[in-house]
């Protein structure tokens, strides 16, 4: 997905015939892809308003047309582009800032052989207590691939550095062993090509497929729970690779003795090689991480502001990514160094208490990506446009937010628990097979 700009060409052209002219020279016109990362399609837009504006309006008409056009895509944020950035591609080149929406096109290429995102890498990977053991196997696995540790298991919270740290392994092993076929994935991709396969008859060659690479990195493997079709072809993935000695790498948001639904026999060949977590995040290691993420923007905090943001954000590398790069932002923008009082702003303004969501938000959060008016949610209404969000609601507070069947159907308007439990069991059961469900729920998720 590297023409980015043909790709938006295409796509304007359609959500063209969807609006109205007016609308089109407004909103639409002034936009373009900024980058992807792992079919997160970044979209640039001038200001918040056609950032709100695309979102309410379009956002699932885009995403739709993108995904037709590139079965990668996955999900489509937007991103505030600086005047400099709107002029034209040479000054946004030109531009002074490295900060992420500034970043060049090629850090965020992804090798279309490997699926391998050449800026996950050990040089740049920060080193501590927390996850110094991950480290050392990994290290382990590049000096031998296939040798020792196989496979290797990595494990822990969101945003500790597993995927990044399986991706390094790749991007090691392929510089040392040129010969080597590396190949990358996530278990999610996997299930919807082994899906794709067998919907259109083509599950010989998904088989041949995996014969062809010496190292295999599947990431966030914790999906393939209760997903019976999936963990038999990987269990076939798992004798071919281990009778011919090629290395497996896998993550997981968590041990596989935990993960429900899976079979014994994957479960005992998981626990076969090494399995070793990425603990929680200590403060000395929040310090370094945040002086190490304002290395390539320039900026320098100082050890107040790092210790306060060290306490504040707590367990999570991309978190605080996230935050050094507005920080970034708003001192090229303000032409000055921040002030502890402006960081208290910034997460002050950024602060995403997840757990306080309300249902009301999830709500609408929910019915903007599908479109639809939030009253019909709680209204009894059937129609199918609606039925399905409703459902997928459901899920969603039980699922992710653990609230009890009774008391989801009471906030949604009155209904009775065996309907939720109904809505939540066929929404469960729909994204086995039906992929644009989970990319849909997934990218629901990430919204939230
Ligand atoms: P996970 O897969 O565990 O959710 P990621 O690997 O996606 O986490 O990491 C989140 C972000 O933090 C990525 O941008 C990654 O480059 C960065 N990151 C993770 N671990 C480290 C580390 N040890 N040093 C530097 N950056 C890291
Ligand atoms: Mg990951």
């Amino acid at each position: 997905m590297n023409d980015y700009s043909q790709i938006w060409q295409t796509a304007l052209i359609e959500i063209q015939s969807l609006v109205s002219p007016a609308n089109y020279s407004t909103w639409v016109k002034t936009t373009k892809i900024v980058r992807e990362e792992e079919g997160i399609v970044f979209l640039g837009v001038p200001n918040e308003f056609t950032r709100e504006w695309l979102f309410k309006k379009c956002h699932n008409s885009i995403l739709r047309i993108l995904r037709q056009l590139n079965e990668r895509v996955r999900a489509l944020e937007y991103v505030v582009m600086r005047e400099d950035e709107q002029r034209s591609d040479e000054a946004r080149k030109k531009a002074i800032s490295t900060s992420t929406i500034a970043m060049p096109l090629q850090d965020f290429y992804i090798n279309k052989e490997d699926n391998l995102n050449p800026r996950y890498t050990f040089d740049n990977f920060v080193i501590g207590p927390f996850n110094e053991l991950a480290h050392a196997a990994a290290a382990m696995v590049v000096k031998n691939p296939g040798q020792v540790y196989n496979p290797l298991f990595v494990y822990g919270g969101t945003g500790r550095g597993k995927t990044h740290l399986i991706q390094a392994v790749g991007n090691k092993i392929k510089s040392l062993f040129p010969n080597k076929k590396v190949y990358y994935l996530t278990a999610e991709r996997f299930g919807s090509d082994l899906f794709d396969a067998l919907q259109t008859s083509k599950a010989q060659q998904f088989k041949e497929k995996y014969r062809k690479y010496d190292i295999l990195i599947m990431d966030d493997v914790q999906f393939f729970s209760s997903k019976e079709k999936f963990q038999e072809e990987l269990f076939h993935i798992f004798n071919t690779f281990h009778d011919t000695a090629r290395q497996l790498v896998f993550s997981s948001d968590r041990h596989p003795n935990i993960i429900p639904d899976l079979e014994d026999r994957i479960r005992s060949r998981f626990n076969a090689g090494m399995i070793i977590d990425i603990a929680e995040l200590d403060k000395e290691s929040r310090m370094a991480i945040i002086r190490t993420k304002c290395g390539p923007h320039n900026i320098t905090l100082t050890e107040e502001i790092i210790d306060y943001l060290a306490t504040e954000i707590e367990d999570n590398i991309r978190e605080i990514e996230g935050i050094v790069n507005i920080v970034a932002h708003q001192t090229i923008h303000k032409n000055k160094d921040l002030n502890l009082n402006d960081i208290k702003n910034i997460l002050k303004n950024n602060a995403k208490p997840k757990k306080m969501l309300s249902s009301k938000e999830i709500v609408k959060t929910v019915c903007n990506f599908y479109n639809i008016d939030e009253d019909s949610i709680y209204n009894k209404t059937r129609k199918k446009e609606v039925v399905k969000p409703r459902q997928v609601i459901m899920y969603i507070l039980r699922e992710d937010f653990s609230l009890s069947f009774p008391s989801i159907g009471d906030k949604l308007g009155g209904r009775d628990h065996t309907t939720v439990i109904h809505s939540y069991e066929k929404i469960k059961e729909d994204i086995k097979s039906n992929s644009l469900l989970l990319q849909e729920i997934t990218q629901l998720r990430t919204m939230l």
